[in-house]
């Protein structure tokens, strides 16, 4: 591994300049492509327990990697006041990440403060996670008692060798599963599983995925390799298209369309016809999906950026820390949401996302 891939984590952000009128929030805020803001992914830690070939390579994430010093996290009550602050503005779901958010020392008091936030219309927001699985089936009950509402589940294969091979942490399939059963028996649902697919690596495991999780009540999702980060080697030949997941699958468990459960949404839906439930596809690099793009992410220490892809984030937690007022964060809110024109899926290959590429943030730091 050369040198040069061994880039910071972090970036050079702004802080945002509040000025203008105030902008309090409405419970709407449009972006410049009159996009909403209405999901906001949390990242609450950048440290792992697994080293994903495709996310953390461990010789690049060794011992040597300079992960953030404890004071620059947000700390839970800096989360919970941001995360108001995004929700008066019109977010209804947000989801915890990082990084292992299962990591983070005491996640549920984080849960329970976020569980108690209500839309503008007095709803209860979505709340759910991203996790690796690891920790789960020990986490599961005292997560779903804090108030998470759901959780989604990383698991790339079946196969034992070829899964400790791709985490390369040695944790076993046995774990996940363990972990998987236990957010089903505490009602933690759906599940939603997701599996990157990378061509040659680990695409002969679509088949026994699809297998092992139709009648299960979970719905596996299969995500198409990003190139996020710069340090995970990312090329185009590994990448299997969505449309050739759902070929394969069909050939052995036939498969019609379903409806979007929202625009926003992500995945599209199959259903087995023989009612063995549904998976979704979500074809982030051959089906661009950033006309309906309604995603903010918040890093571990606190930066607001506009897009998986971007290079440079907002920084919030001066603002936090600063001594700003609700009135004035909210004020930064919504004028860096009302200037987004971000659509890296959408320009991918173009000259513009060429000239970002070397820039770009790791997803173990903003979180899937
Ligand atoms: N550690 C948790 C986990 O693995 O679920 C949460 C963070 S992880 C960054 C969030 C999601 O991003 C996981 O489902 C992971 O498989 C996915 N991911 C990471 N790198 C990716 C890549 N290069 N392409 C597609 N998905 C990726
Ligand atoms: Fe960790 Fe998740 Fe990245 Fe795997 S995908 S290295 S589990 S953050
Ligand atoms: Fe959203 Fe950026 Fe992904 Fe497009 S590339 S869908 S704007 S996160």
């Amino acid at each position: 591994m050369s040198s040069r891939r061994i880039i910071p984590l972090t970036d050079v952000s702004a802080v945002p300049v509040v000025d203008g009128p105030a902008l309090a929030p409405n419970g709407v805020l449009h972006d410049t492509l009159a996009r909403p803001l209405r999901d906001l992914r949390i990242s609450v830690t950048d440290r792992c327990n697994f080293r994903c070939v495709y996310c953390m390579p461990r010789a690049v994430f060794d011992k040597d990697y300079p992960f953030l010093p404890h004071g620059a996290l947000l700390k839970f009550e800096e989360i919970e006041r941001l995360a108001r602050i995004f929700v008066a503005h019109g977010v209804e779901k947000i989801r915890l990440t990082g990084g292992e958010p299962l990591l983070r020392k005491n996640l549920e008091f984080l849960i329970e403060r976020l569980a108690l936030l209500r839309t503008p219309g007095g709803r209860p927001l979505d709340l759910t996670l991203t996790t690796n699985g690891s920790l789960l089936a020990r986490k599961a009950r005292s997560l779903k008692d804090a108030g998470l509402t759901r959780v989604t589940v990383s698991l790339d294969a079946l196969d034992d060798t070829l899964f400790r091979r791709m985490n390369d942490a040695d944790f076993a399939v046995a774990d996940v599963l363990e972990g998987i059963a236990a957010a089903q028996a505490v009602g933690l649902a759906p599940v939603k599983i997701n599996m990157v697919v990378k061509r040659g690596t680990n695409d002969a495991e679509i088949i026994p995925m699809a297998r092992r999780f139709r009648h299960s009540g979970a719905v596996l999702r299969f995500i198409e390799y990003m190139d996020v980060g710069t340090s995970n080697g990312w090329n185009m030949t590994e990448v299997l298209p969505s449309a050739d997941v759902v070929a394969r699958i069909a050939a052995h468990f036939p498969l019609a369309p379903l409806d979007a459960h929202s625009l926003a949404e992500t995945a599209q839906r199959w259903g087995y016809v023989d009612g063995g439930g549904e998976i979704g596809v979500i074809s982030s690099v051959t089906r661009a999906f950033c006309g309906s793009c309604t995603r903010a992410r918040l890093s571990t220490e606190g930066k607001l950026y506009l897009c998986l892809f971007a290079s440079a984030g907002h920084d919030l937690r001066a603002l936090v820390r600063n001594g700003s007022s609700d009135a004035e964060i909210a004020t930064a809110v919504a004028q860096i949401w009302h200037q987004r024109s971000d659509r890296y899926s959408q320009l991918r290959g173009s000259a513009a996302a060429q000239d970002a590429d070397e820039r770009r943030v790791e997803m173990s730091y903003i979180g899937g």
